[in-house]
């Protein structure tokens, strides 16, 4: 039997900009809920001036010529404004993809490509990269906009762009935004139109476009909010609470987390342009930053960094982290910069195939374990034999399958791949494998292929076939290995054409100019005579990430 949540909750049946901003017109409060952490006291939006800033921007994507289903690529790191880039696109009934700013041209070129956007919109420091994707796809350079950190937009300067527009350009005046109404869609089908695609590769392939809709998202977050309100200290935890958003809104995490669930409660967010170790600890001690979300790397460094003893973190009442999975050891040795028994990290368990997240714990219980909790509201799962037909019982490992209001729509433009990730009665194949105790959840393994470093997705199937251009390399595979605590590193098992040579550090260097850091080959290369496969010729990761660990024990 299907685990089900020990809670059912109503989800309005709205769309996600009446979920967030109730009507174009009603009465929403004037305290800020988005400040640029560089200038919290000049550069800050509120909840009234959030829902205006995203009219004028869903009035002027509108009058540049967009139509309902368009889609929208931001190319940036997080700014005051890239909430706005994301709701007003949704606001103007188009689909909002947002792309990793640290891509390399061919990497956008996919993206873009894929998501056939109409506009890109791109920050002015990465200006050349967007211009070289747009040319190798053939879109025009008046499609894309130059955005900003939110101060150009706010004096009304933009710098100089050369002959790309400022994305100001597509900004409505005033007067024309507040006017602006987005449709009020009622029926089951309105709601699940697709409002974003958050990109990943999900159990096996290339990244693709997870189709979110309308009711996933409004419904992921009525589930984390009713949760958080079953703390009795819920209404005064909320009025003191100030968040700290480093983690990108390109990803499912931060936009779920910091556009929509922090400002529904008018809980304000301090923005960070990108990651960094030293800034967030000056700005946890500076804002007086009350809930902390994490991933895994940055629970060790602050578990382990010499630097945090220097700062004051006495403001901070909860931690949560997620995104990659977390040793109890490590989060117990994170709650020791707080007095005993003051702070509980707590870990979550979500995908971007399920809006954000799934799992998670109730306020009042401790977490001793490195268990992601219990089912969100609404939510039930399976543990799912490696037969794919048979549950498994309590306490043995099994694939998590769920079924939940907040599961993706399916893959952009890939029936076939959403096919075989989501059965024909609605069950989502997770690709984690995990075991059930006492209600909650373990998650113990990954059956998919997918890597992850430092919270962000490597697609082994993207590393292959560029491996596979390189003119020494016949065969190859990629998998993830964990030489550190707590993150995985990629490494390529590689077999030589005859007759050719190269060294690691020439393939390592070599694969660096396709990729974004976080998928360099920082696991290694080893070189091998074949590269373990089935008869059908799909690799067998296991077998290869069986002989990593015994490569690394023997280190
Ligand atoms: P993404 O779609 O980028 O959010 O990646 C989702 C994947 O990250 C999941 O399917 C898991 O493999 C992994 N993941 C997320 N949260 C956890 C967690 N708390 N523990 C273990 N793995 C996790």
């Amino acid at each position: 039997m299907p685990y089900k949540s020990r809670w059912q909750i109503e989800v309005p049946k709205v769309t996600l900009p009446t979920f967030l901003f109730k009507s174009p017109t009603a009465s929403l409060p004037d305290t800020p809920v988005f400040l640029a952490a560089d200038a919290p006291d000049t550069h800050y939006l509120t909840y009234r001036s959030y829902r205006l800033w995203c009219q004028r921007f869903a009035a002027g994507l509108r009058a540049a010529g967009l139509k309902d289903g368009d889609r929208v690529l931001l190319f940036s790191g997080n700014t005051l404004f890239s909430p706005v880039v994301i709701h007003g696109t949704i606001m103007a009934g188009a689909i909002f993809t947002g792309a990793n700013p640290t891509f390399v041209a061919r990497e956008l070129a996919y993206q873009l490509k894929d998501s056939d956007a109409l506009f890109l919109i791109a920050a002015e420091s990465s200006l050349d990269t967007a211009r070289e994707a747009a040319h190798l796809v053939g879109m025009s350079e008046d499609r894309i906009f130059a955005f900003d950190d939110g101060f150009a937009t706010f004096d009304g300067k933009s710098k100089n762009s050369g002959n790309i527009r400022h994305w100001t350009a597509l900004i409505a005046d005033e007067e024309t935004g507040s006017k602006f109404a987005w449709d009020d869609l009622k029926t089951e089908e309105d709601l699940d139109r697709t409002v974003a695609l958050n990109y990943s590769s999900g159990t096996t392939g290339v990244p693709k476009g997870v189709m979110i809709t309308h009711k996933n998202y409004v419904s992921n977050c009525m589930q984390t909010i009713y949760v958080s309100k079953l703390s009795p200290d819920y209404e005064q935890n909320t009025k003191r609470a100030r968040q700290l958003c480093f983690l990108p809104m390109y990803h499912a995490m931060g936009q779920t987390i910091f556009g929509v669930t922090c400002p529904v409660q008018s809980i304000p967010v301090y923005i960070m342009p990108k990651f960094d170790f030293i800034k967030m600890l000056e700005n946890i001690q500076r804002f007086k930053i009350t809930v902390l979300t994490l991933v895994p790397p940055i629970v060790v460094a602050l578990a382990k960094h010499p630097a945090v003893k220097k700062y004051d973190l006495s403001s901070v009442d909860k931690v949560g982290c997620g995104a990659a999975p977390l040793g109890r050891e490590m989060a117990a040795e994170l709650e020791k910069l707080w007095p005993p028994g003051k702070i509980n990290v707590k870990q979550g368990w979500g995908m971007t195939e399920i809006t954000c997240s799934a799992m998670g714990w109730h306020p009042l219980e401790k977490s001793y374990s490195f268990s992601v909790g219990e089912l969100n509201p609404n939510c039930e799962a399976k543990l799912v034999d490696e037969d794919g037909i048979h549950e498994v019982p309590e306490g043995e490992r099994g694939e998590v399958w769920v079924k939940a209001p907040n599961v993706m729509k399916g893959y952009w433009g890939k029936p076939e791949a959403t096919k075989e990730t989501i059965t024909e009665d609605g069950w989502l194949k997770t690709g984690d494998i995990a075991y059930v105790e006492k209600g909650k959840f373990f998650i113990v393994d990954r059956k998919k292929e997918l890597i992850k470093v430092k919270g962000n997705q490597v697609a082994p199937a993207e590393l292959e076939a560029l491996l596979l251009d390189h003119p020494a390399i016949s065969d190859v595979a990629v998998i993830g290995v964990n030489i550190d605590i707590d993150d995985e590193r990629p490494r390529a098992y590689v077999v030589l054409a005859q007759g050719k040579k190269a060294t690691e550090k020439e393939i390592q260097e070599w694969l660096a100019t396709k990729v974004t850091r976080h998928k360099h080959l920082t696991g290694g290369v080893r070189f091998v005579d074949a590269i373990p496969k089935n008869p059908s010729g799909k690799i067998l990761r296991k077998i290869l990430r069986e002989q990593a660990k015994a490569e690394i024990s023997s280190q």
